[in-house]
């Protein structure tokens, strides 16, 4: 369905229309521009307000009745709208409404009516209307929200709609509980957390920061409430390259930084982990458990593998058979979540040959002396693979993104993982959604403050949600937005509110 940014007049399949006329065009516009992802349909009328009150109907018609739903909905209202109004949920076999799609419409002689056919659907139509309450006028302190007379309709574009997000040393669990609200109040479903060695790990606290250690209680905390807003976190942890979870350019090394016994885990520069070393293996996997089991055991998880530029660099990998030693590598963490019924994701730059004329202007980073990408064709076809090309596409390729067509082509799960450019975003989920591929999966890196939190969180979500225009800036929207999670959390302290921690950056405290 095509998006427009008209305010559309039919009425909606929500019975009869509201009494009222349409609201002119300039004032709707001012409502409408509040929603982030912005929905497939909108209608609004210039009746009588509805206000959000004790008092108000509403009636929640799913296609099939889903447990535990009502109490979810009614806390969420409380904590939304400061009131648990009753609610009367129906169900109804008969509708036809994509999974986690909605429509609702608030009506001042019927109230507020909302169809979905899942649970995601019901808090997506919450989290809208979240966005269009507006405070009641004329009093000094609050008592109630209001809504104007509208419909509205939307569903996702694409299935698997995905951010990334790192916990860095620097960052503490208020700025990532903020993040990871902000994604599923734009309506993201999966959110990946890469631990950069900050996670309280029992069997080997030498991977993690002594001052920075994240316990398995607070992972279980951030895993509990991301679920009850419909998102579901992903553990990551590297097990190929980017083995000291730590920026190249920082030379920063969690381990070997402290404890130089440890060398022979890693190739001899400590970028990329020693494959050839059992040792390894069995110190990989109890990290890699122990995560899993703080996120309480989710449906995938990532297993890194970008940028292993050091690979086959110690005497033992650079004499093996090393394409066979990735291979088995990969196999056995397959396996090692695949028994726990768990699906690995993987970067997939080492699966491409870096040089080859095919992927001039695309992110490639493997070996054809050593053969990364003829594994290719040796890997289960339920890995899924996380292409990441973070600018738009070369003017040559019309935006075709050859490296995801061919993973795609080979029968892969592929999630577009653009990062902060705006038409890179739009163009990716373009072809994951003509070619029907897995999802998008948003990287954010260290840019997760400032103006680029917002582009990149209003980019990602209109893309997943299919939206294309352009035609505001939405950013006092979004600084509304980040506030009511701030209420939400709630926030105490300057530093954790707004888009950044300081107005003016403290002298010494950025690597760029
Ligand atoms: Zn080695």
């Amino acid at each position: 369905m095509k998006h427009t940014m008209t305010i559309l007049i039919a009425a909606l399949a929500l019975g009869a229309g509201a009494a009222g006329q349409p609201m002119e065009k300039s004032e709707a516009q001012i409502i409408t521009s509040r929603m982030i992802p912005y929905p497939k349909q909108v209608a609004v009328t210039d009746g009588p307000v509805v206000k959000i009150n004790r008092e108000l109907a509403v009636t929640i018609t799913l296609t099939n009745g889903v447990c535990g739903l009502e109490k979810r909905t009614s806390r969420l209202f409380k904590s939304y709208f400061g009131v648990s109004p009753a609610l009367t949920f129906k169900t109804d076999a008969s509708l036809v409404i994509p999974k986690d799609g909605y429509r609702f419409k608030v009506a001042s002689d019927s109230g507020l009516a909302v169809e979905a056919s899942d649970e995601g659907g019901v808090l997506n139509a919450l989290k809208t209307l979240r966005q269009l309450a507006e405070p009641e006028r004329g009093v000094e302190k609050l008592s109630c929200y209001f809504l104007p007379e509208m419909a509205v309709e939307d569903a996702p574009a694409v299935a698997f709609r995905g951010m990334h997000l790192c916990w860095f040393p620097e960052n503490d669990e208020a700025f990532i509980e903020k993040c990871i609200r902000m994604a599923a109040y734009y309506k993201f479903n999966y959110l990946v957390l890469e631990l950069w060695a900050v996670f309280d790990y029992k069997a080997h606290p030498e991977f993690s920061w002594a001052e920075k250690k994240v316990k398995a209680k607070t992972i279980h905390r951030l895993t509990r409430l991301a679920r009850e807003q419909g998102l579901t976190l992903i553990p990551q942890l590297n097990l190929f390259g980017h083995a000291p979870a730590s920026r190249h350019i920082s030379g920063k090394h969690p381990v070997l930084d402290f404890h130089p016994e440890m060398q022979p885990l890693f190739e001899p520069d400590g970028w990329t982990w020693c494959l050839s070393n059992p040792a390894t293996r069995r110190y990989l996997t109890e990290m890699a458990l122990e995560l899993y089991e703080a996120f309480e055991r989710p449906p995938y998880f990532h297993i890194g593998c970008d940028e292993a530029y050091s690979m086959a660099t110690c005497l033992a990998c650079r004499k093996a058979n090393y394409a066979a030693l990735l291979k088995g590598h990969l196999l056995y963490l397959h396996k090692l979540f695949g028994e726990r019924g768990t699906k690995i994701m993987m970067w997939h730059d080492m699966l491409l040959v870096a040089g080859d004329p095919r992927w001039k202007g695309y992110v490639a980073g493997g070996s054809a002396k050593i053969g990364t990408e003829a594994l290719l064709d040796a890997l289960p076809r339920d890995i899924a693979i996380c292409d990441w090309q973070y600018g738009a596409a070369p003017k040559k390729d019309a935006a075709q993104w050859p490296t995801m067509q061919y993973f795609y082509e080979k029968g892969f799960p592929v999630l577009a993982c653009p990062w902060k450019n705006a038409e890179g975003v739009r163009s990716q989920a373009r072809l994951v959604r003509e070619k029907g591929m897995a999802g998008m999966l948003c990287t954010t890196w260290n840019y997760m403050h400032s103006l680029d939190m917002y582009r990149m969180l209003y980019a990602g979500a209109h893309a997943a949600w299919g939206y294309e225009g352009t035609g505001w800036n939405a950013s006092s929207a979004f600084n509304q937005h980040l506030r009511q999670v701030g209420w939400d959390m709630p926030v105490t302290r300057y530093r954790d509110t707004g888009v950044a921690q300081w107005q003016v950056p403290p002298e010494n405290a950025l690597l760029h």
